[in-house]
């Protein structure tokens, strides 16, 4: 199995990878021979060479390097999609799903002489459950006359049908304009890397817990003096600071450094704005205090960075605290409350006298490695195999749940698609997570895994 998903030459990360100047990945899905090769062809101003005019005829999911309007993107071509296909030609349908899971929005075409169909239908619902932006193109409307044959597509309730010829360019120019509209979009949220190059980090942890300090630890005492007026004045900065010789995006540093934010009634807008300030992130620092029981508010603030997908590095500061009953403590809370992020690493500082801040620019280095890593999908197959072999997945009702391949669909974090034969339980799949992170490390990164069940 695992060789027809390894040919495919899109599932390089080579390939895949987004470079800066892209607003991201849209990916053209549709059922075969409705003219998405035509359409691929048409954007990336080529003649139509490589079209096959046999149905059925399985591509490969290739991606492009495509340029609109003064807008750079990445193009992907998905094999023909089809419904209630079994065994191997399902893997192959599942391609289409793969490179959905890894665009960043999506063109849908159907085929306006032929009409609505069942699969037309089975791929919207599938696209819906992906959540991706869609964008519908009603193909082969090569002139006004025939224009009346979209309208029957507003059925499929993804808003307007755009009438296009791919074969002749028409209306092809306003499809894109939406589209690229739709990725310029999702791209704010999904983050790559800042007009700087710089990696960006949230510095977060409940009041008290000496975020400022460390910050202004980092930054050093002359410059904080200036920045902490500013902070004063202006709108949320964000700040670029040097850790340990390498300089970082910090996130709304003037909200770290407000210190009305102890006043009462201010903790609703200090967990908002922490919440704004992890969505911008790539990495969190979460801050405690060790020489305060961690509260629940601790704990929030850790998981809505893990929750977010984002890389962490817990930060234990006020070191300097530090006694046999605060250890004895720590050591207690370690295994009952952080359980959950055993992957992450912990630096233990002084913010106050900057012992061991020297640490945190490696963590956050090797943190962001894992989050930013990819497994190539041959060498995640061949894992799985041995994992399986060594530990099947239990029984269940006489049948035995198997897994028929994975890929990763993306990185920021690592997410997993598992294609499997039923459902996979709880405890298995932290098995397999588990194994994943033995196996390829991840250390610092929170890691998704998500079944996908063909009967
Ligand atoms: P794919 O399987 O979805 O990639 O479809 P292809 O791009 O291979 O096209 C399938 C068939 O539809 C080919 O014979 C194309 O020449 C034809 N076709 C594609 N676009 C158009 C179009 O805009 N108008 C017409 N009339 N035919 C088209
Ligand atoms: P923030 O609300 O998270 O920004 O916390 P602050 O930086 O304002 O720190 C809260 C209090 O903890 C201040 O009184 C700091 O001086 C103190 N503090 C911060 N870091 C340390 C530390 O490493 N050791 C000790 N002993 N006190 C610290």
């Amino acid at each position: 199995d695992d060789e027809l998903l390894v040919s495919g030459r899109g599932f390089d990360a080579a390939d895949d990878a987004v470079s800066a100047r892209q607003v991201g990945v849209l990916a053209v899905v549709g059922r075969p021979n409705v003219g998405k090769s035509t359409l691929v062809n048409r954007i990336l101003g080529r003649r139509a060479a490589v079209v096959e005019d046999t149905p059925g005829v399985t591509r490969d999911r290739v991606s492009y390097d495509a340029e609109w309007a003064g807008t750079d993107f990445k193009l992907v071509d998905t094999g023909g999609w089809e419904a209630d296909v079994e065994g191997i030609e399902s893997a192959i349908a599942s391609q289409a799903e793969i490179a959905v899971q890894l665009a960043d929005a999506v063109v849908l075409v159907v085929d306006g002489l032929v009409g609505l169909t069942a699969t037309d239908e089975r791929i919207v619902k599938m696209l819906r459950a992906s959540g991706k932006p869609v964008t519908l193109a009603v193909n082969k409307i090569d002139d006004g006359a025939s224009e009346y044959l979209a309208a029957e597509f507003w059925k499929l309730g993804l808003g307007e049908p755009h009438s296009i010829s791919a074969m002749h360019g028409r209306g092809v120019g306003d499809l894109l304009d939406v589209a690229l509209e739709s990725l310029r979009k999702t791209e704010k949220t999904s983050g790559l890397l800042t007009p700087t190059g710089l990696r960006r980090i949230a510095l977060v942890g409940r009041p008290n817990v000496g975020k400022s300090s460390l910050l202004n630890q980092l930054v050093g005492s002359e410059r904080s003096v200036v920045n902490d007026l500013a902070g004063t004045t202006r709108d949320p900065v964000d700040e670029v600071v040097n850790v340990d010789g390498e300089d970082w995006l910090f996130i709304d540093t003037a909200g770290i450094k407000r210190r009305q934010h102890k006043l009462s009634g201010a903790e609703y807008y200090s967990s908002l704005r922490t919440q704004a300030a992890i969505e911008r992130s790539e990495l969190a620092l979460v801050l405690f205090d060790v020489s305060q029981p961690i509260s629940d508010q601790d704990l929030k603030v850790m998981s809505t960075a893990v929750d977010a997908g984002k890389a962490i590095v817990l930060v234990f500061n006020k070191w300097d605290l530090m006694d046999e009953f605060v250890r004895q403590r720590l050591e207690r809370l370690w295994i009952t409350e952080f359980n959950r992020v055993t992957w992450a690493q912990r630096v233990n500082l002084s913010a106050k006298t900057g012992w061991h801040t020297n640490r945190l620019s490696r963590a956050m280095r090797e943190a962001l490695e894992s989050w930013d890593k990819r497994i190539p999908t041959g060498k995640l197959n061949a894992f799985l195999g041995k994992v399986q072999a060594a530990h099947p997945h239990p029984l269940r009702g006489g049948k035995q749940p198997r897994i028929l391949f994975a890929t990763q669909a993306s990185t920021r974090p690592p997410r997993f698609v598992i294609f499997a034969t039923g459902f996979l339980e709880h405890g298995y799949r932290r098995y397999l997570e588990r194994s994943l992170r033995d196996e390829f490390g991840f250390e610092g990164s929170p890691i998704q895994i998500s079944v996908n069940i063909r009967e």
